[in-house]
């Protein structure tokens, strides 16, 4: 069986979900989001820990992330009135901790997301002490915190919502696998489901999360992009700490620790070590990980945090674009109307709207118009030009934090 589509999204994630909304509001024709588990079980996006920030040093990305903060408080206005937008956004900054040694590449990094636009302060150590004083600041210097635009929400709903609005947009999701994405003469003409269904279309968008380094391979060119399990532990301390915000603390093993309230407990996330950090699909939680680096790193940094329960853990992948951690957006270098939205490398949920827009204007226009996002084009990793913005607590050469 044949069916038309002009334009196909191959996963239906955040970003494929965004994409496929703002294409079919921007009129590119007919948009279906193929995806192979419309209960999105194993998908990075239902699995995140769902936070945005501003602080980046490159300004695109703050730029991306103000999109992404106006976008994820604004979603009523993207569907049909009355209909339910509430994704328990928490509005709270990211605290992100320098050690005294980190102090001058935090004010350097601080001045540069304030040329960028971003609200962020940076506290010095006794500023840090009044204003958190569950913090442990022994080998702390200094700090940026985010004064606006930042916080968190609950990824699922989020999916709901915008998948609702792409289908108030007119946008169909069909569940399936696709298999191979058809080129003749250059050109997409289409793409082959693994249930032996094919599509036809002039334009794919390769949206597939950790997976999009085979679907790329589909024409030929394979990007980059590959899953890398980050595992999120609830724990429940013995004494309440009040007014958590995004914490990142670099300090932990040079990958950095991550954490925030979530619900009545609180979250943590770490990075594994680069040696057991390969590529995979495993989605068991690396539960050695609480113990060995997290249950001692929340003693040592905060007030409260000494003796904690750990309630559940579950993992998930970051799309991680190994070349430098940055979005891959925009055209095939060769094939006509394959398209890359892909490599987030973990923070693709606050950045979807914005891709998600670009790649509309880049299919119906041919060119951005709101932002500028040739500079996450494939060619870049063609001429070896990694982007330099990289996550608050990573170190290049592991390439592997959170
Ligand atoms: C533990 C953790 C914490 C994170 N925290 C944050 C955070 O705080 N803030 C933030 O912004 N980001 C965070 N991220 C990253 C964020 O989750 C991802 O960047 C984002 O969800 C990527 O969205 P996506 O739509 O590209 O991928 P996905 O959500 O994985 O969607 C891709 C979809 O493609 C489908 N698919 C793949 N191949 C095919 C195929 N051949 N045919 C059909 N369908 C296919 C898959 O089934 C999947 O549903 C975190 C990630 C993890 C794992």
């Amino acid at each position: 069986m044949k069916q038309d589509a002009n334009v196909v999204v191959v996963g239906g994630g955040i970003i494929g979900s965004c994409s496929a909304l703002f294409l079919a509001r921007a009129g590119a024709g007919t948009v279906t989001v193929v995806e192979r588990d419309l209960a999105f079980p194993a998908a990075s996006t239902t699995r995140s820990a769902s936070a945005i920030r501003q602080q980046f040093n490159l300004g695109i990305n703050v730029a991306m992330s103000h999109f992404g903060y106006e976008f994820f408080t604004d979603l009523a206005s993207y569907l049909p009135e009355g209909e339910d937008a509430d994704i328990d956004f928490v509005e709270r900054g990211y605290l992100v901790l320098a050690a005294h040694e980190s102090t001058d590449r935090l004010a350097l990094a601080h001045e540069r997301q304030v040329e960028n636009g971003a609200q962020v302060e940076l506290l010095q150590r006794d500023e840090l002490e009044k204003r958190f004083p569950w913090l442990k600041l022994d080998d702390i210097g200094a700090a940026t915190f985010g004064t606006a635009g930042e916080g968190w929400f609950n990824p699922i709903k989020a999916l709901d919502v915008v998948r609702r609005a792409a289908g108030a947009a007119g946008v169909s999701y069909v569940e399936g696998e696709v298999e191979a994405v058809t080129v003749d003469g250059g050109q997409v003409t289409g793409v082959s489901l693994s249930d032996g269904r094919s599509l036809e279309c002039s334009v794919v968008i390769n949206a597939a999360g950790p997976a999009a380094g085979t679907v790329a391979a589909m024409v030929g060119d394979p990007v980059p992009v590959e899953g890398r399990k980050r595992t999120v532990f609830l724990f429940r301390p013995k004494t309440e700490v009040e007014d958590l915000p995004n914490l990142v603390d670099p300090t932990v093993e040079g990958r950095g620790l991550y954490m925030r309230p979530y619900e009545d407990v609180f979250m943590a996330v770490t990075a594994p070590p680069p040696e057991r950090d390969p590529a995979t699909t495993d989605l068991e939680p690396d539960h050695y990980l609480f113990d060995e680096v997290i249950r001692p790193a929340l003693a040592r940094r905060v007030r409260g945090f000494e003796d904690v329960d750990l309630v559940r853990a579950w993992a998930g992948h970051y799309e991680m674009n190994t070349f430098d951690q940055n979005a891959i957006i925009g055209p095939h270098r060769e094939v006509g109307g394959f398209y890359f939205a892909c490599g987030l490398s973990g923070h693709g949920v606050m950045h979807a709207p914005a891709v998600g827009r670009a790649i509309a204007e880049l299919v119906t226009e041919g060119a951005y118009r709101s932002l500028d996002l040739s500079m996450f084009s494939v060619e870049r990793i063609a001429r070896g030009e990694p982007l330099d913005d990289i996550q608050p607590s990573e170190s290049r050469h592991q390439r592997a934090g959170i």
